[in-house]
């Protein structure tokens, strides 16, 4: 597989430094809010990599960190009046249920600063002792220009990096540039440790140095997030791990590109600003998992209504699909015929087409078409009836496809609840008994749901849309 490492702007073959257990790192949520779509697509575009390399045949070792000490917890704690340890559990919470709609796999490890703080110290001591970093009045901070190879994430050497930087400096600071690594307690409801330089807590950077380092060992494979990422937090990472282990901290780094609302930046102010909780009350989340991956995860992506919609009939298309095939195994009968031997075994280049597009550089969009096209097969060549193995063996395939891409995971795709089975079969009845008002008048209710049923000579099949 290849994939476009930002570390060296190339595109290059991925290989893990210990062919047993690939290591990778994705930077997690502040837990002070509900995620909204532009912390989504990481998420989804990352758990799409590993799913993808578990594929594969690898065993993947995936950490996901949860920031739980930041100022916008403190300001939630107060806001709402709990405690800062309470708004980290409750956005936790929601995290699992959002990302749970979207079919997110949980990580396998998501180790929460609260937990790591003895770690984090043991590593800024470890700077201080270093000469990297130095404290003043209960802050500690990193001297970024004893970095020799800082700014080569983002690419911008030491005097644009200073350029930019001297804006709002803190004068405690030794130079612009350096940045904090723990915070002295300023007020009494901070959440706070004791440490080596008195109470206090952890700057943002330094925890994921700290949670890679702890359960992923020095150096790793892999290291991604959101574009946004990359400077400063991703080339402080580097800075505060290098730095201490005088090793490479990630082979390799990608990184996610940005999301616009209707072609407009995201923000609060514009009210355009869309939580996935907002989208869940109106599209199913494999919906708005599909808009994620419809585009290639490096370019911007546009989120509109119109787009969203789009998802939501191509995912219908692959459901209906699948529907179909599930029908088949139903009410067909028989092994293979020799013409669908021949066509089963044609379907291998769709797989092939598919994995070739994920190879270079996660190309979900292409992989996406390769799908369409095996479904598009499918569907000519189940028109007249098939055999239950032809239909079997074509979706397996289907499953093994969309499941890389975590889409057709929801369990009532493949069974209807009660109450529909009822009126289906109502409407069976209805229908042998000549009432064709009633039979007409169920097709109506269920049509009102979404549920076309299409007569075929193998029986009733359930189209949704
Ligand atoms: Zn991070």
């Amino acid at each position: 597989m290849k994939v476009y490492n930002t570390l060296t702007r190339k595109k290059e073959e991925f290989i893990p430094l210990d062919e047993s257990e690939i290591r990778m790192y994705v930077c997690g949520p502040t837990v002070y809010n509900y995620i909204h779509i532009g912390n989504a697509r990481p998420f989804v575009v990352f758990d799409t990599m590993r799913k993808y390399l578990e594929y594969r045949g690898n065993k993947v070792c995936f950490v996901q960190n949860f920031t739980d000490v930041d100022d916008k917890i403190i300001n939630r704690a107060r806001e709402e009046g709990i405690s800062p340890y309470e708004v980290g559990d409750k956005y936790i919470k929601a995290y699992f249920e959002d990302v749970q709609a979207l079919n997110v796999t949980p990580a396998t490890v998501h180790p929460r600063v609260t937990e790591t703080i003895p770690e984090i110290i043991a590593f800024v001591e470890g700077l201080i002792q270093k000469g990297l970093a130095y404290e003043v009045d209960g802050d500690v901070y990193y001297s970024a220009r004893k970095f020799p190879g800082y700014g080569k994430l983002s690419k911008q050497n030491i005097e644009e990096l200073e350029a930019g930087s001297r804006v709002n400096v803190d004068e405690r600071k030794q130079d612009p540039l350096d940045f904090v690594l723990w915070k002295a307690q300023k007020t009494e409801d901070e959440m706070a440790w004791e440490s080596p330089w008195g109470m206090g807590r952890p700057g943002w950077h330094i925890e994921c140095s700290a949670m890679s380092r702890k359960y992923l060992g020095e150096t790793i494979d892999l290291h991604a997030g959101g574009q946004d990422l990359q400077f400063p937090h991703h080339e402080n990472e580097i800075a505060q791990s290098e730095g201490f282990s005088g090793k490479p901290f990630a082979r390799y780094w990608m990184h996610n590109g940005y999301i616009t609302v209707d072609n407009e930046k995201m923000s609060k102010s514009l009210g355009n600003f869309f939580t996935v909780r907002d989208i869940l009350k109106e599209f199913d989340g494999e919906v708005l998992r599909y808009f994620l991956l419809s585009g290639h995860y490096r370019g911007p992506i546009n989120f509109s209504r119109d787009l969203m919609e789009q998802s939501q009939s191509a995912l219908e298309r692959m459901k209906n699909a699948k529907a179909t095939l599930l029908h088949l195994i139903d009410t067909g009968s028989g092994p293979f015929t020799e013409e669908e031997k021949q066509k089963i075994d044609g379907y291998d280049r769709y797989r092939a087409k598919f994995i070739k597009a994920m190879d270079d550089d996660l190309n979900t969009a292409d992989a996406i078409s390769a799908v369409f096209e095996l479904i598009r097969d499918v569907n000519t060549d189940t028109k007249s009836g098939a055999s239950k193995d032809f239909a079997r063996e074509s979706l397996k395939l289907l499953n093994e496809l969309t499941g890389v891409l975590g889409l057709l995971r929801k369990k009532e795709n493949d069974s209807l609840d009660e109450e529909l089975e009822q009126l289906i079969a109502e409407r069976q009845e209805a229908r042998k008994q000549k009432d064709f008002a009633r039979a007409d008048a169920i097709r109506d209710e269920l049509a009102a749901r979404g549920i076309t049923l299409k007569d075929t000579p193998q029986g009733v099949q359930i189209i949704r849309s």
